[in-house]
């Protein structure tokens, strides 16, 4: 089976340790590569590397860094169906998926941010005659990337493509549930020229490689996407280490639909928010409030239209729903079914795992499913369950909408739909969620600020946000 590699020092090499372990093809529920298991030691040598490539890397032009990240960008689009190839295969998703959103957005990350880096300016701030104040923005040191793998190269360069071009140093660690995409960024930085030392990718097991990453003392910053649990293990450990913090943690989103909406447009769009990426984006919408008076004709043909979905083979253009990513989370999704049902509810479709025949005999499929009749404050309510599961929920008042929406302790994202101008402001602004979208979904525009509140996380990626993140503010104050 092929070997995975770290990318350390400007070189592809293998563990210190020399042990590996498997990775899995979600959609054939066999192994087919091996990822390095790597430990402290590999992350020692990736932050020594970091470190003796920050001086050159931090005082390199912004032009020559930016010429370097779209040579990044670059090749990504040049490589494109090879990536997406081995995204899908990597993560059980629909290839057309990865053709057509992972890539191109990773492609995008670095092309956004070689270009963003050479607009970012700083503030002065006047004292009349007396004096003038100016911010030098400066790279920090070395930056601790750590990412999921629902969206793995995508939320993989939206960390690196802005750290990077801020003058940072980095040392990566994707999810080891999801490497293979990192290990093809490994190559491609070679190849467009990037110095040695400046992004180190280590694979490896969260709480041994990633955990390293979060203890060492000449890593300052942590930009971290992943579980709530994770996040606050994270958040408990660099603390007494004062490093700055960016966590990007779990979503319960509510999507909520009031009778005066555009209903095909809500219906095509409620489709893709509750089961695109098989419910693995942290932004799907998993509970549907919906007003009473549109609550039957909503679930008649939601209903009618999930039974039609496709689940199946990744690499069929026609598929809507891939494998969800592994065998423990396929039975953690599945186990939440059986407590939707210990609570009360009624599951309208799917609800079982997904009997795909051939070479897909073994793999983690799961039927789109559609479970109605819970209170919003039961368990199936308040947890993520991160996979193809949406609850329908009623309500009667604007009021009691936002009450439900707001209920639980996450806040990542919301969507609205409605055709009241003032109402669709209103609804919005009362909503504790870092995103709302309106009569939308998962329409992004990259220089908009993006996060969550509550235990959704801390801090926001995204556009200056994220550069303001990689460097740290100083003032000068200069007396006339
Ligand atoms: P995890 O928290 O399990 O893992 C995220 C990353 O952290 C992985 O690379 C993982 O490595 C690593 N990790 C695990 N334990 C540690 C540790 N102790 N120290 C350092 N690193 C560690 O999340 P999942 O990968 O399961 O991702 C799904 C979660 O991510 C969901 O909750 C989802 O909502 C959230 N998410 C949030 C987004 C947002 O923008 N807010 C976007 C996308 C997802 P390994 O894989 O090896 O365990």
């Amino acid at each position: 089976m092929e070997k995975l590699q770290n990318y350390i020092n400007g070189a592809l090499v293998a563990p210190a340790g020399g042990e590996y372990f498997e990775n899995m093809a979600p959609a054939l529920g066999k192994p087919y590569s091996l990822i390095p298991d790597s430990d402290e030691r590999d992350i020692a040598a990736a932050t020594e590397a970091a470190k003796a490539a920050f001086p050159i890397w931090s005082k390199m032009s912004i032009q020559e860094r930016s010429d370097i990240l779209l040579r990044i960008a670059a090749l990504i689009g040049e490589r494109s169906e090879a990536l997406a190839a081995a995204e899908s295969k990597d993560n059980g998703k629909p290839l057309k998926l990865a053709q057509t959103v992972d890539i191109p957005r990773a492609q995008a990350n670095f092309h956004f941010y070689g270009t963003g880096i050479l607009h970012f300016a700083s503030e002065s701030h006047s004292m009349g005659d007396l004096a003038i104040n100016y911010t030098l923005r400066q790279p920090i040191g070395i930056a601790g990337c750590i990412s999921p793998w629902n969206l793995p190269l995508y939320l993989f360069s939206w960390k690196i493509a802005p750290a990077l071009a801020a003058g940072n140093t980095v040392v990566a660690k994707p999810s080891e549930v999801t490497p293979y995409t990192a290990y093809m960024l490994s190559q491609i930085c070679i190849d467009a020229g990037m110095p040695k030392g400046v992004l180190n990718i280590v694979h490896g097991l969260g709480p041994k490689a990633g955990a390293a990453i979060i203890e060492h003392d000449d890593i300052p910053m942590i930009s971290f996407t992943g579980g709530t649990a994770t996040g606050e293990w994270i958040a408990r450990t660099a603390a007494p280490k004062f490093k700055k913090l960016s966590l990007e943690l779990g979503g319960k989103n509510p999507n909520i639909i009031f009778a005066d909406c555009d209903f095909e447009d809500m219906m095509k769009t409620t489709l893709r928010s509750s089961f695109a990426n098989q419910g693995q984006i942290c932004l799907c919408g998993s509970r549907i409030l919906i007003e009473r008076s549109l609550y039957n004709r909503f679930k008649e043909e939601f209903v009618k239209r999930v039974k039609a979905l496709k689940v199946g083979d990744p690499n069929d253009p026609t598929t809507n729903l891939g494998a969800v990513v592994s065998k423990p989370h396929m039975e953690k999704v599945l186990s939440y079914v059986e407590i939707a049902k210990e609570e009360g509810g009624t599951v309208l479709a799917g609800g079982k795992r997904a009997a795909i025949g051939g070479e897909f005999s073994e793999g983690y499929f799961l039927e789109p499913t559609v479970i109605e009749g819970l209170a919003h404050t039961c368990r199936t309510n308040q947890e993520e369950i991160f996979g193809p599961v949406v609850t329908l929920i009623p309500f009667d008042t604007e009021e009691e909408a936002i009450m439900m929406a707001n209920s639980t302790k996450y806040g990542l994202a919301s969507s609205v739909w409605t055709s009241d101008l003032k109402r669709a402001h209103r609804v919005a602004r009362e909503l504790h969620t870092g995103i709302a979208w309106i009569n939308c979904w998962l329409l992004r525009d990259l220089r908009t600020p993006f996060g969550g509140v509550k235990s959704s996380g801390v801090g926001r990626e995204g556009g200056f946000e994220a550069l303001q993140f990689f460097t740290e503010p100083k003032n000068v104050c200069i007396k006339y």
